[in-house]
């Protein structure tokens, strides 16, 4: 996902363009790693002082919602990521849980259970794997 993909979906999906919506997106793509609602607002605050945390937090929920961002939840708090594709292309993480880092694995767990309960409709399911990446490993 490129800012340019990720502003494409907003406007197609009718919402409306702000220099504050573009400037989160494009903090999300330049960090390329899992970041809090607090982290962001801490790098935007200077441009946009007056952006209150509900805010920040509403528009990435709904950059969650639209594909643009992927959220997980590390250590009780919330993060975002810009979505590793513009495709939506099925997929799971390896996270650093120093710096946020990730990177996607090749395949999904799913495929190894056979069988499932009886009568079950399966909507979704979470894997993650967390740990400590290279470069925070060598710090
Ligand atoms: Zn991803
Ligand atoms: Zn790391
Ligand atoms: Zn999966």
């Amino acid at each position: 996902m490129t800012v340019d993909e990720a502003l494409k979906i907003l406007k197609q999906r009718g919402y409306k363009y702000t220099g504050k919506r573009e400037e989160i997106i494009r903090i999300c793509a330049k960090e390329k790693r899992y970041l809090s609602a607090k982290d962001i607002l801490e790098r935007i605050k200077d441009q946009f002082p007056n952006l209150s945390f509900d805010t920040v937090y509403r528009n990435l929920s709904t950059f969650v919602e639209l594909g643009i961002l992927e959220a997980t939840d590390l250590e009780g708090e919330g993060k975002f990521r810009l979505a590793c594709s513009s495709t939506g292309h099925h997929h799971h993480h390896v996270i650093c849980t120093e710096c946020g880092k990730t990177s996607s694995l090749p395949g999904c767990p799913m495929s190894l259970f056979a069988s499932l309960p009886e009568e079950f409709h399966v909507t979704g399911h979470k894997f993650e794997v967390y740990g400590t990446c290279r470069d925070c490993l060598h710090q």
